[in-house]
C-alpha cells in the first residue's frame, strides 16, 4: 500500500506536494520522494523516512522547483524496503523523454513481465514492480506517449493507480477493475491528484472527481483529456480501503470514509448477543467504529485503550521482544474503565491475532474480568496479490479455524466478525460488482487468465 499525489499548474509545488503527501502518511511510512519539471529540467529528491525527515532543511526553490510535479510515500509490498533504487519516483531518459512515475499497487504479472524484459535486454535498476512501466513505456510502439502508454497497460496486470511526469505534463491512470483509489480536484488554475481527497483539503482544492477505471488522464498545456483504454463490467475496489487504510476523513463518491465505518460498526453492533458493561476500540482504525458499535448494542463506549503516537517506526525491530513491547508501547489500558468489568473489544480487522492477543492480555492484566472481540470485517482466510499486505495463508490466523478456535488462541471469550453479506451490505456493494473481497472469501475478482501465478 502507498500513497501517491500529483499537480499540474501549481506555483510552487515541490512544498504543496510535501504537505500533500505528508497528509497520506498513514498509506506509508517506509520512504517518500518527489519529482517536478521546471524548464524542461526533471528535479527528484527521495530517502528512506516520513516525508518530515525527507524534505528536512529542503529548499524547495532550488531542490523542487516547478509547478508540475508528483510524489509517493512508500509502504514496501514487494521489493526489498532496504534498497535505495526501490524508492519512486522512479525516473528514465526515454527517447520520448524524461520521464518519472510512481504507483500505488501491485503487478501481478510483474515476474513474468520482468523475466520477458530481461530476456530481451532490458537492465534492471530496482525490484520494484513500478519500473516495468519505464520499461514497457521505452518499447511501446504507438504515436504519442498516450498511445505508447496505452498499449504498456493492455499488458500490465493487477492493481495499479499511476502517475507519470512526462514532458508534456502529467499522465494518470487507474487499472481496469479500480482496485486503488485516484482523485483529481482543482486548485486556482491547476489541478492537483491524491489517492485521498483528505490531501486536497489543505489547500482546499475543488471540484473532486474520483478518476474513472480503465482510463488514462492526459494533463498538459492544451488542457485535461480522457483516454479510455480497457472497460470493465464491474470494479474491484479494495474493501480494505474502507476498513482499514484510507483515513476517515477521506471522501468516497459523497461520502466520507468514517461514514461508511459507521455502517460497518452499527452491523456488527446491531447482532450484538453479549452483555457487557463496557465497549472499547483499538484506536485509532477501529474508534468510529466501536462508536458505532456501543450506540447500536446500547453498551457504553469509553476510552478504555490510549495509543502513543509517538512510539513510531523507531520501534519496529525484527526481534520479537521487540515487537511485543512494540504493541505495548502502542497501547495501554484505562485501568479505571477497565477493572472489574466485562469488556467488548472492538477492532477493524484480525490478520495474524498479534494485535488482539496482545490486547487481550493487556485488558486481563488491568482487571477485566471478560473480554470479548467483535471485529467489523469477515474473517481474512486468503492472502491479498493486489497491494495489500496481508501474508501467506500459513501465517493468517482464521484459516481452517471455529470461533472458538480463534478466541482461544487470542485468550478472548469470545469473537466474532461481519459476515461477507454483512460487509456488501454497509458499503453498498449487494450486488457484488464494486468491491474485491478476495481476502475473505478466496474468490476470483479477475477473470482467470489475469489470475497471478502463486
Ligand atoms: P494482526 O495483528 O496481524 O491480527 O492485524 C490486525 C491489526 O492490524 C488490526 O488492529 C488492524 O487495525 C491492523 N491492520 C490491518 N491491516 C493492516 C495492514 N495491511 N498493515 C498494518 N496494519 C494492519
Amino acid at each position: 500500500m502507498c500513497g501517491i499525489v500529483g499537480a499540474f499548474g501549481v506555483p510552487e509545488c515541490g512544498r504543496k506536494l510535501s504537505l500533500m503527501l505528508k497528509s497520506l502518511q498513514h498509506r506509508g511510512q517506509e520512504a517518500a520522494g518527489f519529482a517536478t519539471r521546471d524548464d524542461g529540467k526533471l528535479y527528484v529528491h527521495k530517502d528512506l523516512g516520513l516525508v518530515d525527515e525527507v524534505v528536512k532543511h529542503l529548499d524547495f526553490d532550488l531542490r523542487l522547483p516547478g509547478s508540475v510535479g508528483i510524489g509517493h510515500v512508500r509502504y514496501p509490498t514487494t521489493g526489498d524496503p532496504t534498497n535505495r533504487e526501490n524508492i519512486q519516483p522512479l525516473q528514465a531518459h526515454l527517447t520520448c523523454g524524461e520521464v518519472a512515475v510512481v504507483c500505488n499497487g501491485n503487478l501481478t504479472n510483474y515476474r513474468e513481465l520482468r523475466e520477458r524484459l530481461e530476456a530481451s535486454g532490458s537492465i534492471f535498476r530496482s525490484t520494484s514492480d513500478t519500473e516495468v512501466f519505464l520499461h514497457l513505456l521505452q518499447r511501446a510502439g504507438g504515436n504519442g506517449i498516450v498511445s505508447r502508454l496505452k498499449s504498456v497497460l493492455t499488458q500490465v496486470e493487477g492493481a495499479y493507480s499511476l502517475l507519470i511526469l512526462t514532458p508534456e505534463g502529467l499522465l494518470v491512470a487507474r487499472d481496469p477493475y479500480g482496485f486503488r483509489p485516484l482523485l483529481m480536484a482543482r486548485h486556482e488554475n491547476g489541478f492537483m491528484f491524491s489517492s485521498e481527497s483528505c490531501a486536497f483539503d489543505l489547500f482546499k482544492a475543488t471540484d473532486r472527481v474520483t478518476l474513472k477505471a480503465g482510463t488514462i488522464t492526459e494533463v498538459n498545456a492544451v488542457g485535461v483529456a480522457t483516454h479510455t483504454f480497457q472497460t470493465s463490467d464491474y470494479r474491484r475496489y479494495c474493501a480494505f480501503e474502507d476498513i482499514y487504510f484510507t483515513r476517515p476523513d477521506s471522501f468516497l463518491g459523497d461520502e466520507t470514509v468514517d461514514r461508511r465505518r459507521w455502517r460497518l460498526g452499527e452491523a456488527l453492533g446491531h447482532k450484538n448477543a453479549i452483555e457487557a458493561d463496557v465497549v472499547v476500540g483499538v484506536p485509532d482504525s477501529s474508534n468510529t467504529m466501536a462508536l458505532a458499535f456501543a450506540e447500536k448494542s446500547g453498551i457504553p463506549f469509553r476510552f478504555g485503550l490510549i495509543r502513543n503516537h509517538y512510539t513510531g517506526r523507531t520501534f519496529i525491530t525484527p526481534s520479537q521482544v521487540a515487537r511485543e513491547l512494540g504493541v505495548r508501547m502502542k497501547l495501554n489500558p484505562v485501568s479505571d474503565i477497565i477493572e472489574g468489568r466485562r469488556v467488548i473489544v472492538v477492532d477493524d480487522s484480525l490478520v495474524r491475532g498479534t494485535t488482539m492477543r496482545k490486547v487481550a492480555e493487556l485488558l486481563r492484566e488491568a482487571g477485566a474480568v471478560e473480554v470479548h472481540a467483535r471485529l467489523a470485517s469477515p474473517r481474512i482466510i486468503h492472502p491479498c496479490f493486489w497491494g495489500i499486505d496481508t501474508p501467506r495463508r500459513r501465517e493468517l490466523l482464521a484459516p481452517g479455524k471455529t470461533d472458538e478456535e480463534i478466541a482461544a488462541a487470542c485468550h478472548l471469550d469470545s469473537v466474532d466478525f461481519l459476515t461477507v453479506e454483512e460487509l456488501r451490505a454497509a458499503l453498498g456493494d449487494t450486488d457484488a460488482t464494486r468491491y474485491c473481497t478476495t481476502c475473505f472469501t478466496g474468490a476470483k475478482p479477475v477473470p482467470e487468465h489475469e489470475m497471478p501465478t502463486v
